[in-house]
C-alpha cells in the first residue's frame, strides 16, 4: 500500500515507518520537524515532505497528488505535564490541526486513517485492566484532545466513509536497531532512567511514592514500539473501523522500571522521591484481547528487561540521540 506517515520523523512514527518499508509498503513522511528528526528518515526508502498540519493547502495538495491508500497519524503533542500548563497548544494541534488532516484525507479519497490515540483517554479508569468498553474520562488536556479526535474520526466515517482505526497506546517504549527515542526536553521515564546510567544525570526523580499501589509508585503498561508498529500495519488492512487498546497487560511500577534498568545496565541508578506530577493516574494497564482477536495482533517483546535492553543498545550506539 502507499502510506502517508504524518509525524514519521518522531519516535513512534519513524519506527512504524521503518516497519512498513520492511514489510513491502511504500511511504511518504510528512513532518514539521518541530519535534521530529530528519535523521530518523532514510531518504533512500521514504520521500519526505516537511510541513505542518496547520497548513491546510499543503495537506490537501499532498493528499490529492499522492494518491495514498492510507494515512498513519502520529503527529501530535503528547506530554501530560505540558498539557496541564498549556491546554490550548494541545487542542490546537491535536484536535484542530487533526481536522485539517481528516479533511485532506477526504479530498484525496484516502481509504483509511490509523490514528495514534492513547490510554490517557481513559483518565482514572473505572476498571483494570482497561477494555475498549471502559468509560473514557480524561483527566488532562492531552487525553481529552485525543478523545475529541477519536470522535471527529467517528463522524468522518459516518458522513464521508473514511475508515479509521484508533489505537490507544499505553506506554510506548523500546527502540529498533536503527531508530529510537530522542526528545529535546526528555520527560519520559525509561529514557531518563537510562540517561542516569549514561552518566548524563545524577539521579532519577520518582514522582510520588504515596499512590495506592503495592510500592506506592505509579503503574504503567510499557509496550514495545515494534509491537505497536505491527498493530499499525494490521490495522491499516483490517476490514472495519475499530478502537483497540494496545499494551502487554502487565503493569510495572516506576520502581520496577528502575530495577530493570539497573539489571540491564549494571549501573546503580540513584533515585529520589519527589512530589507527584499533575495529571498522572496511579494505574494504567491494558486488556488487548480485542486487538489480538480482531487484528490478529501478536506482541513479541513483552518483558521489561527486553524492552529496556533495546533502548540501552540504541543509546550506546547513539549516545546523543540524533545529534552527531
Ligand atoms: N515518572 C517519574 N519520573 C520521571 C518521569 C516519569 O517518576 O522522571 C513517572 C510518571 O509520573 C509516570 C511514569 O513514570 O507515573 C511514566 O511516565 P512517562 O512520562 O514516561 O509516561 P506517561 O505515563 O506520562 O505517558
Amino acid at each position: 500500500m502507499k502510506v502517508l506517515v504524518c509525524g514519521g520523523a518522531g519516535y513512534i512514527g519513524s519506527i512504524c515507518n521503518e516497519y512498513l518499508i520492511d514489510h513491502g509498503h511504500q511511504t511518504v513522511v510528512f513532518d514539521s520537524l518541530i519535534l521530529g528528526h530528519a535523521e530518523a528518515i532514510d531518504p533512500r526508502t521514504s520521500e519526505f515532505i516537511q510541513g505542518d498540519l496547520a497548513d491546510r493547502d499543503l495537506l490537501t495538495k499532498t493528499m490529492v497528488n499522492g494518491k495514498f491508500d492510507a494515512i498513519m497519524h502520529f503527529a501530535a503533542f503528547s506530554l501530560v505535564g505540558e498539557s496541564m500548563k498549556d491546554p490550548g497548544k494541545y487542542f490546537r494541534n491535536n484536535l484542530a490541526n487533526g481536522i485539517n488532516l481528516a479533511d485532506a484525507a477526504v479530498a484525496g479519497n484516502v481509504k483509511v486513517i490509523v490514528f495514534s490515540s492513547t490510554a490517557a483517554t481513559f483518565g482514572e479508569p473505572e476498571e483494570i485492566p482497561i477494555r475498549e468498553t471502559t468509560r473514557q474520562q480524561p483527566i488532562n488536556p492531552y487525553g481529552e484532545s485525543k478523545l475529541c479526535f477519536e470522535k471527529v474520526l467517528h463522524w468522518y466515517q459516518q458522513i464521508h466513509g473514511l475508515r479509521y482505526v484508533a489505537l490507544r497506546y499505553f506506554n510506548a517504549a523500546g527502540a529498533s536497531a536503527n531508530y529510537g527515542e530522542h526528545h529535546i526536553n526528555e520527560t519520559h521515564l525509561i529514557p531518563l532512567v537510562l540517561q542516569v546510567a549514561q552518566g548524563k544525570r545524577e539521579k532519577i526523580m520518582i514522582y510520588g511514592d504515596d499512590y495506592e499501589t503495592p510500592d506506592g509508585t505509579c503503574i504503567r503498561d510499557y509496550i514495545h514500539i515494534i509491537d505497536l508498529a505491527q498493530a499499525h500495519m494490521l490495522a491499516m488492512s483490517a476490514p472495519n473501523c475499530g478502537h483497540y487498546n494496545l499494551g502487554t497487560g502487565n503493569g510495572l511500577s516506576v520502581k520496577e522500571i528502575i530495577e530493570s534498568a539497573r539489571r540491564v545496565t549494571g549501573h546503580a541508578i540513584p533515585s529520589e522521591i519527589s512530589p507527584r506530577r499533575a495529571g498522572d493516574p496511579p494505574r494504567l494497564i491494558a486488556c488487548s484481547d480485542l486487538a489480538k482477536k480482531e487484528l490478529g495482533w501478536k506482541p513479541q517483546f513483552e518483558d521489561a528487561d527486553t524492552i529496556i535492553e533495546s533502548v540501552w543498545k540504541w543509546m550506546k550506539k547513539h549516545p546523543n540521540g540524533y545529534n552527531a
